[in-house]
Formats: structure tokens, C-alpha cells, sequence
């Protein structure tokens, strides 16, 4: 009884929002029936509301809970079809930091499974592929295909993210420079179109729509199926650190050690990343928990008397069969080429999924102290090479001042690894990095670690930026008018524009992105 009295309550209040006095397709659809659940429990809409980044907050009017790809085709032609409309916003795990997943007076497609149990990974081992639900966590991709002996080539640093999530934006972290982001190891997708069709994309099916897909950013399509390329997944990772106080000799050796991503594996890194540290407080942050308590570390017992210290992370990865020594070699081999503080290597050695895994564990202890549910103003920027320097000067040493309240990530990728075709915009040069300020607000009574702080350094860096002319895209992309994401796009925008006129006519999806306002009746805004 009370499960009937919710769903008259879902269906009156859509057929509110869409604006109808009846709307035929929306009892339609619960004619048709869906094998997942549309709901409008307050745990579910109260969850969909909110993100990671806990700043922004929209409350959508029903949350679909998916079993199949025809769910969710179902949902989105209903929408399609409607005089009215109404927004349509896939969500992954709501990792967004400014409401991406969201949609105010919509419905938000919860993808992460929810006990509806969509398809679960399928494994092709002779052609090295697996065949994924569009909302399967990382961490779940890993568990499935390591039971073949076999991984994804290209991660992100915390596996906790949606394939569908990451796949939107691109999928980055230390084996990009190698591999290119995650978007450059999809084979084919399924995706649900913004008329509500279900089309197997590729660059030989649908060409257009796959790599509109693909860092697309949700405005296209909702990707209910990846297959993604994996190769033999080595058993264990010697992970090293070393230290620069000088920025051209640690971008200099991160820039090198990235262009050998065409030699043999034996002489190069599995992985290339990098943090700037600003204040000594970051020794103890969650991403530096490496050092200590086996490698305690002072950064005044470096010399760098209160200046920033630069630290390059690398990784090497083996196989059970692999010969310690070589692999020692190897590690040496590469070292010595290296110009990074003498006394500052620091190496450890654990098996593969404990180094892929490794931000989970500093998610629970932050979880336990109540520093994880906080607000994240994250900025993450890709900077050209050209211009790097110049960053360091006016930000890391000049903005900044000495507290940062959170890693900040700085690593090099080749964009020859990357495919120009996908919807990601990239600095117009062969190498640029990701600095990614990953920073948490406190409420601690620390004036500089609030949000408001935070909040305004970022505006203070995206100024700098524009006022010296360093040219850089946002990662994870962040605006509020359209002018700004005509900007961003560049000479991709009439591009970006005619695919969503082909493939989302109606503005239907993703509108928490807020790149194309919704084109419903005059009554009803998404945004
Ligand atoms: P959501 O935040 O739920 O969605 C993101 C966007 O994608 C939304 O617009 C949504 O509508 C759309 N979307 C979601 N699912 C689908 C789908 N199936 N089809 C189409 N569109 C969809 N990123 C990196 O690249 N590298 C990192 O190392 C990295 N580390 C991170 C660490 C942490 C702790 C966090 C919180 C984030 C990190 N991210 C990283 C960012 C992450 O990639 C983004 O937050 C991304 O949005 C994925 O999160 P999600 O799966 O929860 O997607």
C-alpha cells in the first residue's frame, strides 16, 4: 500500500514538473514498467542532491535506480517525448565537486549499483577486453578482471569513481603519459541518446557519437556499457619518491622520464606523477602518509628552509616471474639519470591492487577522523609546458602563501596520447601538465583553510592565469554561463554544438554541467 501511495506521489509530481494537467507518457511509462525502481525516498533524493564537492545542492524529483539499458532509454524518451521535458542526469557515485550529477526537478539516473543488479563484468580473455555496466565502480572492474589475471591499462589514483563518470570527463593519473587517459582504452559503448535510443558506438559504428561520448561530459549520451581494453596485470609495484627544491630540475626529469613512453617497459616508469609541498603540515596529509612512519622526513632536514619542495613518484611494475634483481637494475638504471635531492629516495614495494588502491585507505582515515565529509573546492588545471614555470612562480610560490589544506598533484602527459576526436579540450601543445589543487575546507577556526579562502584562491589563480596569458583548460570543468564553456571549447565548440543538436536536441541531459540551458516549456528551468 504505502509502495502504490509513493508511486501516484512520483507520478503526480512529475506530471507538476513537466507541467501537464495529464500526461499521457508518463502513465505510459509506468505502464510499460521498468525492471529497476523510480523513487522518490528522501534517503534517495536527499543523496542524489548533493556531491562530494558539497557545495552545490539540487534536489531532483525522482531518482531512477536502473536493471537494464532499456531503463534507462525508457526514462529518457519519456522525457524526450513530452511537450514539456524534463531533465535527465546520469549520476556515478557523485564524485563531482560542483553538482555535475545533479538536476534540479529532474531525474537523476543513480548508474552505481543500488541491488538492482545490472549485468555484471564480462571478461573476454582471449581478446583482452571487458565488457562493463556503465555505473560499475573502478574498484569492481579491478576485483573481476584480476580473476583472469588481467587489468585496465589506465586508471585514476582512487578507484571508488563510476565508468560512466570518469569515461565523461577522461580518466587520469600516472599512467597516461603511457597509455593515455581511460578514454583512449574504450573500444565500444552502448550509450542512450538524448532521443531515448540505445546505440553500440565505436570508431567504426557510430563514430561521431563515440568519441562525442568520451569526455563528453554527460551531454550526449549515457553510457550504459563500456568495453574496456586491459593487458596482463602485474603482481606487485616498487613505488619511490624522491624530492626537488628546484622546479626546472623536477619538471626537467618528469619531462624525460614521460618521453620514453615508446621505449621497452624495462627502461621506463609504469608511472610518472608528482606533488608540490608548500608547507611542511602536507608531510602528514593523506596523500604523503608514504613517508612515515618507516621514512620519516623533514623538510628542514633538506635544506629547504621553508621554501616549496617538489616530489616526483614513480612507479616500476613486476610480475611474480619477474627477477628482483633486474628489476632493482632497472629502478637504478633509471635513477641515475635523475637530478633530485641526494638524500631523498624513499622506496617501498607492495603488491599491484594495494598501489592502485592506494587513496581508499586514506579515504578511511580520514572517514574515521570526519575530514572526508567536507566541502572540496577542487580546481584542477591543465597548464602547457610552455608555461609551467611561470605557474610555479606566480602560484606554488606566490598565491599559495604556506598552507594548502590538501595535496597538490602536478605530472606531464604526452597529447599524442590522447585522440583529438574525443570531446576533451587539452592545451594546444605536445606536453602539458595536470595540476590538480585537491584542497579541503575546514571549520576549524584557521581563516585560511575556510571555504570562502579556498574559493577565492582558486579565483585568484584562474585570474593570474588569464592576466599572464598561460592558457590553460580546466580539468574537470567548472562555469556558469555559456560564454565561458564557448571559451573553454575553443575552436571545438560548433562541433561540441552540432552534436548535441544531433544527439540531445532537447538539452535533456546533464544539465547540472550547465553548458546548454534545457529547452523545455518557457515554465520550467533545470539549471
Ligand atoms: P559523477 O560525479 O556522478 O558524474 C560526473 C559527470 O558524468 C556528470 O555530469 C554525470 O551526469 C556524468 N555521468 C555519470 N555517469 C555517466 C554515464 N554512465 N554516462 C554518461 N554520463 C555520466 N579523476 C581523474 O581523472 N583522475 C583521478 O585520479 C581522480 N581522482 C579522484 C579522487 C577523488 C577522491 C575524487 C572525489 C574524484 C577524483 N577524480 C579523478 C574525479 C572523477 O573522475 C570525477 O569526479 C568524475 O566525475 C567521476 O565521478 P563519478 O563516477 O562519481 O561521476
Amino acid at each position: 500500500m504505502a509502495g502504490k501511495l509513493l508511486l501516484l506521489f512520483a507520478i503526480c509530481r512529475l506530471i507538476v514538473i513537466v507541467g501537464l494537467t495529464l500526461n499521457p507518457t508518463v502513465t505510459d511509462l509506468f505502464r510499460v514498467g521498468i525492471d529497476g525502481k523510480l523513487s522518490v525516498d528522501p534517503h534517495d533524493i536527499k543523496s542524489a542532491s548533493m556531491d562530494f564537492g558539497k557545495t552545490t545542492r539540487n534536489e531532483p524529483t525522482a531518482v531512477l535506480h536502473p536493471a537494464t539499458a532499456d531503463d534507462v532509454a525508457k526514462l529518457v524518451k519519456l522525457a524526450y517525448q513530452s511537450p514539456h521535458g524534463f531533465s535527465v542526469s546520469a549520476r556515478g557515485h557523485g564524485h563531482s565537486i560542483n553538482g555535475q550529477s545533479q538536476t534540479a526537478n529532474g531525474v537523476v539516473v543513480q548508474m552505481s549499483r543500488s541491488g538492482r543488479n545490472p549485468a555484471v563484468p564480462e571478461v573476454c580473455e582471449k581478446k583482452m577486453y571487458v565488457d562493463v555496466w556503465g555505473g560499475e565502480l573502478w574498484i569492481d572492474v579491478l576485483k573481476s578482471t584480476l580473476e583472469y589475471g588481467l587489468a585496465p591499462k589506465s586508471w585514476t589514483d582512487y578507484l571508488y569513481l563510476s565508468v560512466g563518470g570518469t569515461l565523461s570527463n577522461a580518466g587520469i593519473s600516472g599512467q597516461a603519459f603511457n597509455h593515455g587517459p581511460q578514454i583512449s582504452n574504450v573500444h565500444e559503448m552502448d550509450v542512450v541518446t538524448g532521443k531515448g535510443q540505445v546505440l553500440t558506438c565505436s570508431n567504426d559504428k557510430y563514430p561521431e557519437l563515440f568519441h562525442s561520448v568520451l569526455g563528453g561530459l554527460g551531454q550526449f549520451g549515457i553510457i550504459t556499457r563500456a568495453r574496456i581494453a586491459l593487458e596482463p596485470s602485474p603482481q606487485r609495484v616498487r613505488w619511490i619518491r624522491v624530492l626537488y627544491s628546484n622546479f626546472s630540475a623536477f619538471t626537467h626529469d618528469q619531462e624525460y622520464l614521460i618521453s620514453l613512453h615508446n621505449e621497452s617497459q624495462s627502461e621506463k616508469f609504469d608511472y610518472i606523477e608528482g606533488f608540490v609541498i608548500v608547507d611542511e603540515g602536507l608531510i602528514n596529509n593523506w596523500r604523503s602518509s608514504f613517508f612515515s612512519p618507516k621514512n620519516p622526513v623533514k623538510i628542514s632536514s633538506l635544506g629547504a628552509g621553508g621554501n616549496v619542495l617538489y616530489c616526483l613518484e614513480i612507479t616500476k611494475n613486476y610480475y611474480d616471474s619477474s627477477n628482483p634483481e633486474s628489476i632493482d637494475q632497472e629502478v637504478e638504471g633509471l635513477l641515475k639519470k635523475l637530478n633530485f635531492i641526494p638524500a631523498s629516495v624513499f622506496t617501498t614495494d607492495l603488491p599491484y591492487v594495494d598501489f592502485l588502491d592506494r587513496v581508499h585507505k586514506a579515504e578511511l582515515k580520514l572517514r574515521s577522523k570526519g575530514l572526508w565529509e567536507v566541502p572540496h573546492p577542487w580546481l584542477n588545471l591543465f597548464v602547457p609546458k610552455s608555461r609551467i614555470a611561470d605557474f610555479d612562480k606566480g602560484v606554488f610560490k606566490g598565491i599559495l602563501g604556506n598552507k594548502t589544506s590538501g595535496p597538490i598533484l602536478i605530472y606531464p602527459m604526452n597529447k599524442n596520447k590522447w585522440d583529438e576526436k574525443s570531446s576533451v579540450v587539452t592545451p594546444d601543445e605536445d606536453v602539458f601538465y595536470l595540476v590538480a589543487l585537491l584542497r579541503s575546507a575546514l571549520d576549524n577556526g584557521e581563516e585560511t583553510l575556510t571555504l570562502k579562502h579556498l574559493s577565492e584562491e582558486n579565483r585568484k589563480i584562474l585570474k593570474f592565469c588569464k592576466e599572464s596569458n598561460i592558457k590553460v583548460k580546466q580539468y574537470l570543468p567548472h562555469y556558469t554561463t555559456q560564454e565561458e564553456w564557448m571559451e573553454h571549447y575553443g575552436d571545438k565548440w560548433q562541433q561540441i554544438y552540432r552534436k548535441k543538436m544531433e544527439f540531445d536536441p532537447r538539452h535533456i541531459l546533464a544539465t547540472g554541467q550547465r553548458v546548454f540551458e534545457p529547452r523545455f516549456g518557457s515554465e520550467v528551468r533545470s539549471w
